[in-house]
């Protein structure tokens, strides 16, 4: 929808436009008002050059797209009906809990190893670990290829599906290749679009793996997260999982701005599971367990925890934000508990809540 700054165009500048817009396959078409008319641009108009250029003209105020950019991701394409399969669950089926640690601390295999086995038992239906660390401080440990032969060797000693950050195509083929079933995009690399297109072409062909996208750090509209879930979509596997993990600026006594709240408006706008990480979010184990509750209440399909057999013995994150296997086992039960209710509530909703719930 093209909104002129004149109350109407002339014929000399509505020639022009049209010029504009044909060669993209497009025709104008007037919408005449009272006081103003807009004009309706027929056709595929998600083409950006196409806006570029008519925003160009001096006598255009903006270009409004009734079209949403992502084809596939859209919660009113084909893929809507898309179930995505976390080891033996079905999202939808019951909320999906990813936990583990931070960091896997090479020295110390045996942590990962009983953190494992401990966010087993408490519930989790997959396994977390930081093998590479997109750390702030150089300085700081930067993760280590050997993390990734104790991530496998924790799958094989639990049965669960194992996710790790992968930062660039190195990490995404040595992941690949030892068999890692969730690729983490973290929320640094949420808009390195060269690494979305990567892994997007590494997973084409490997539809049981699943992609688990950060939201970036800044704010990111909601849109562009959507996008850039659709850039790793175009090449073939749509196994997506959206992550809020809180944004920038923090609120004061948190580590971000918790972004849960966002959930039932990503579910307007797209099909993919939203699957909410509170550690990253508050960034104290001690509020954990309550933005875990909140997005289970605002409708997420599941969660991303950061758990530690002993949280003060843990590098990374871990210290402040681990939640104790004991803790990890009382969330996950009260938001188990939480999402059967709100599903059993949802068969009764009456008219008026978000078309997602
Ligand atoms: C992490 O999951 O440990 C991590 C670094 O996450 P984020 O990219 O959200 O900061
Ligand atoms: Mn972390």
């Amino acid at each position: 929808m093209i909104i002129p700054k004149p109350a109407r165009l002339s014929p000399e500048q509505l020639a022009e436009i049209s010029a504009i817009v044909e060669p993209f396959g497009c025709r104008i078409q007037p919408i005449i008002g009272a006081v103003r008319n807009i004009y309706a641009i027929v056709g595929d108009e998600r083409d950006e050059l196409m806006t570029n250029r008519l925003e160009g003209l001096p006598y255009i105020e903006r270009v409004d797209k009734m079209q949403s950019p992502y084809k596939l991701m859209d919660r009113r394409s084909s893929l809507s009906g898309n179930k995505i399969k976390v080891g033996n669950l079905t999202i939808g089926e019951d909320l999906l809990v990813i936990a583990g640690q931070c960091t896997i601390d090479p020295k110390n295999p045996n942590y990962f190893y009983e953190t494992a086995h401990a966010v087993k038992e408490a519930g989790a239906n997959s396994i977390r670990g930081g093998v590479w660390k997109p750390r702030t401080n150089p300085y700081s440990f930067q993760g280590d290829n050997k993390s990734l032969d104790i991530l496998m060797e924790a799958h094989r000693r639990t049965g669960l599906p194992v996710d790790a950050e992968v930062m660039d195509e190195h990490q995404l083929h040595l992941a690949i290749e030892a068999g890692v079933h969730m690729l983490q995009v973290g929320a640094r690399n949420a808009l390195n679009y060269s690494l979305l297109r990567a892994i997007g072409g590494a997973v084409a062909s490997r539809p049981s793996t699943v992609v688990l996208l950060k939201r970036s750090i800044h704010m990111g509209p909601l849109n562009e997260f959507i996008s850039a879930a659709e850039y790793i979509a175009a090449f073939g596997n749509p196994n997506i999982l959206l992550c809020p993990r809180g944004t920038s600026p923090a609120i004061d006594g948190y580590r971000n701005h918790p972004d849960e709240s966002i959930t039932p408006l990503l579910k307007e706008k797209t099909w993919a599971p939203v699957v909410v990480d509170p550690s990253h979010s508050v960034g104290k184990a001690a509020y954990v367990p309550a933005c875990a509750l909140a997005a289970v209440a605002y409708g997420a399909d599941g969660l991303c925890i950061e758990s530690h057999v002993s949280p003060s013995k843990g590098i990374g994150d871990d210290p402040k934000q681990a939640l104790t296997p004991e803790v990890l086992a009382y969330t996950i039960r009260e938001a188990r508990q939480l999402w059967a209710a709100r599903r059993e509530a949802r068969a009764h909703a009456p008219e008026g809540i978000s078309s997602a719930k």
